[in-house]
């Protein structure tokens, strides 16, 4: 099949690209507008492959859109572009609305264009799917888990405009029949996650021997899925799911996020211990917790299992032990990234106390 993948320079993104490339027949276009997120790097290894394209543009911009769809002819869309981290959203919303929203419509309403220039067997198989998060769910409590008919009750900038995007899709779908899915997973990490979330930003204060700021407690609760598990889901749906349908995504791990900070320091004292011989979870500080900061979300992603027969590979364990070996092991990648200040901490409304 011929997949035009939006965002495929991001991490997400470029994880399904390197699978649809080395473990597929299938021929990718990656069509990214290369925001700052957006790394051509992550790529290196399919670049020269005969199936792997590449279009630096911009979702928002219809006619670059049509010009891909019409010059490609994609019998799949996997829409991944978007601005995708939640400390910006409280900064810089604007831009969300613009990418996640304005640019999801501009997709959906050339998707639907192209669409219909389609035969009726082609017409019948062409799918959009629309990659998205658990956060528009809200906030749980202690215990419960987001099913897919779980209300949307969006907290941030950021989820508020996924749930947006995510109900033009569901509407594109009734309104005009277009084939499309949805699916909503939780928090990824592993390789070639940018060095402003969680995970990589703590490795790498860890090896530079900086704080480790955890926000508030540290008590806020995700449920973490590794990304190549993500990526065999979404080829799972694209490939396999009912139009229509969403489908939720989750790694069956829920952590608090000081277990997940306390889990790299320990798996650093064993591959990379501090010179000192001191634990790096000396390094954790508290500061100010993120405005709004949701307390927990946790998926139940029980509907792909029985209906599509993924199954997460990796367990907590293994993927951040794969995880820390890849940042030890590929420091060139992101240490630019590190040095040009864009781990700096973002979405603070108020002075650290
Ligand atoms: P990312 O920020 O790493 O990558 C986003 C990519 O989109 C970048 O390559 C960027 O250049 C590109 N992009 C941004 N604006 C664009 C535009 N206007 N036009 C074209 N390209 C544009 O994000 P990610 O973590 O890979 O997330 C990918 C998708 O998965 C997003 O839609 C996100 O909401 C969703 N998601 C992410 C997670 C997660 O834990 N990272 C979890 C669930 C869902």
């Amino acid at each position: 099949m011929r997949i035009l993948v939006t965002g495929g320079a991001g991490f997400i993104g470029s994880a399904l690209v390197r699978h649809l490339i080395e473990n597929t027949a299938h021929e990718v276009l990656n069509f990214d507008k290369l925001t700052y997120a957006g790394l051509l790097s992550t790529l290196d290894s399919v670049a020269r492959s005969s199936r792997y394209r590449f279009v630096q543009g911009d979702v928002c911009d219809a006619a670059s859109v049509r010009a891909a769809l019409d010059d490609f002819r994609p019998d799949i869309v996997t829409h991944l572009a978007a601005e995708s981290h939640v400390d910006r959203s409280i900064d810089e919303p604007g831009a969300f609305i613009q990418t996640n929203i304005v640019g999801t419509y501009t997709m959906l309403a050339e998707a639907r264009r192209y669409w219909s220039t389609l035969g009726s067997t082609e017409q019948a198989a062409f799918r959009f799917h629309h990659i998205s998060t658990d956060e528009v769910y809200g906030s749980l409590g202690d215990t419960g888990l987001f099913t897919e008919s779980t209300p949307y009750d969006p907290r941030s900038p950021y989820s508020a405009s996924k749930a947006g995007s995510d109900h033009l899709v569901q509407a594109w779908g009734h309104t005009y029949g277009l084939p499309v899915l949805v699916t909503n997973c939780s928090n990824n990490y592993g390789p070639y996650h940018y060095p402003e979330k969680l995970i990589p930003l703590m490795i790498a204060k860890a090896l530079d021997g900086e704080a480790l700021p955890v926000y508030g407690k540290g008590d806020q609760v995700r449920d973490w899925l590794y990304v190549d598990d993500h990526v065999r889901a979404l080829q799972a749906v694209f490939e396999r799911g009912e139009p229509g349908r969403r489908y939720n995504v989750g790694g069956h791990n829920e952590k608090q996020n000081i277990e997940v900070v306390r889990t790299l320091c320990a798996t650093l004292d064993r591959l990379a211990p501090r010179a000192d011989g001191i634990p790096y979870a000396e390094q954790i500080t508290f500061v100010v917790d993120r405005p709004g900061h949701d307390r927990r979300y946790a998926i139940d992603a029980s509907r792909i299992g029985r209906e599509l027969g993924w199954k997460p590979r990796e367990t907590f364990e293994t993927g951040i032990e794969k995880t820390v070996r890849w940042y030890l092991e590929h420091e060139e990648w992101w240490r630019p990234l590190v040095a040009a200040k864009a781990a700096e901490r973002r979405g603070v409304c108020e002075p650290e106390g």
